[in-house]
């Protein structure tokens, strides 16, 4: 892993200016409570100079950090005159000005939510037998986001390619930091507001931080300890997985529902996602075989996947359902069981139908 992540006994200020010159947009928080540090008197009181309409406010444009997260700035001669100020001040990123977007791993010692089933990932039902352990087995943000890679990034759902390893820092609370580049949307402005719009939660114990939302900087070190960086690089930042992609802008929709079926292909593409669908099942099947436990788990999440491509592929539960038996079947489940797994979880995906897939990478996890 090429390391460019500033030392931990870095000052706050080479910290700042390391961030800065690799893009990434920074201002200072206080050490003490880790808020913005305080607008000056006249943008507190002045009603014409709100935080909304900071464009207006002549302190920004002369270099003054008013307006917090509005101020983030890469400028070298900016950053040193705030830390001059303010040697001990913390830097923080400003996500959207850097093009970055957070995924914020929690790590709380909170009860789990009273109803997992529709709170760990909003906006889909989850069974017990969807995951290994069960909702116990569910302690933190990592975990969360680890079922969800399951659930919609298929078997492998981390790419292996350098070019899309996020930095991944580890923090003083034992939480997680993924900073990935800001997915390129080109063609839909609803996406770009939704994007914007990201503050919001992926799962439980998991939020985005996108637009003008900002996280303490990777390297910083807090009264609670030192945010620090575990793989990535400060200036190659990798992009999302595309099913991450997808789950950020689905969560972030202004209507919580499923997305529409995908349109199906025709012709010669309609034969290549039937031939796609196969694959899946198939090398669910290999997985499934070997296992002796979590074979429910591993039928069921099999079976969701598959029933969330039916529509896609243009094919039916009938078509697939005996395969999927016969893969629980042969992993040692009796056929009533494997049975009653298949229903249920084509049930719960044909509810949910997955966009069409594009990317298929081999994998590791970030
Ligand atoms: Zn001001
Ligand atoms: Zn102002």
């Amino acid at each position: 892993m090429p390391s460019t992540a500033p030392t931990a006994t870095a000052s706050p200020v080479s910290l700042a200016l390391d961030l800065a010159a690799a893009g990434w947009h920074v201002f200072p928080l206080t050490p003490r409570d880790k808020r913005p540090l305080a607008n000056c008197l006249d943008c507190r009181d002045n009603p014409d100079c709100p935080a909304d309409e900071y464009t207006r406010c002549r302190c920004i444009g002369g270099g003054q950090w008013c307006h917090g997260v509005r101020a983030a700035t890469t400028d070298p001669g900016r950053i040193t005159t705030w830390w001059r100020r303010v040697p001990a001040a913390i830097p923080a990123v400003a996500a959207g000005p850097s093009g970055l977007v957070l995924i914020d791993l929690d790590h709380h010692t909170d009860q789990p939510p009273a109803d997992p089933a529709a709170r760990l990932l909003p906006g889909l039902t989850l069974t017990e037998n969807q995951i290994p352990g069960g909702f116990a087995a569910v302690r933190d943000g990592a975990d969360v986001l680890r079922l969800l890679a399951r659930l919609r990034g298929g078997p492998n759902p981390w790419p292996a390619d350098p070019a899309y390893q996020p930095v991944s820092v580890a923090t003083p609370s034992g939480g997680r930091h993924l900073w990935y580049r800001a997915p390129a949307i080109p063609t839909d402005k609803t996406n770009h507001r939704r994007l914007r719009q990201a503050l919001g939660e992926l799962g439980w114990q998991i939020d985005i931080k996108a637009a003008w939302s900002y996280g303490i900087a990777p390297g910083a070190t807090t009264r609670a300890g030192t945010y620090t960086i575990r793989a990535g690089a400060l200036a190659t930042v990798g992009q999302m997985p595309g099913w991450l992609t997808r789950e950020v802008l689905r969560v972030t929709a202004p209507r919580r529902e499923p997305p529409p079926p995908p349109s199906r292909p025709a012709g010669q593409d309609r034969g290549r996602a039937v031939a796609y669908l196969h694959a899946v099942i198939e090398d669910g099947a290999a997985e499934l075989a070997p296992l002796t436990d979590g074979r429910k788990a591993a039928l069921s999440a099999l079976a969701y996947k598959t029933g969330g491509l039916l529509a896609w592929a243009g094919q039916s539960r009938t078509d697939v359902q005996d395969r999927l038996v016969q893969a629980g079947i042969a992993s040692g489940l009796p056929e009533r069981l494997a049975r009653r797994i298949v229903h249920r979880a084509l049930t719960n995906g044909l509810a949910r139908p997955l966009p069409a897939p594009h990317d298929r990478h081999t994998s590791t996890t970030p």
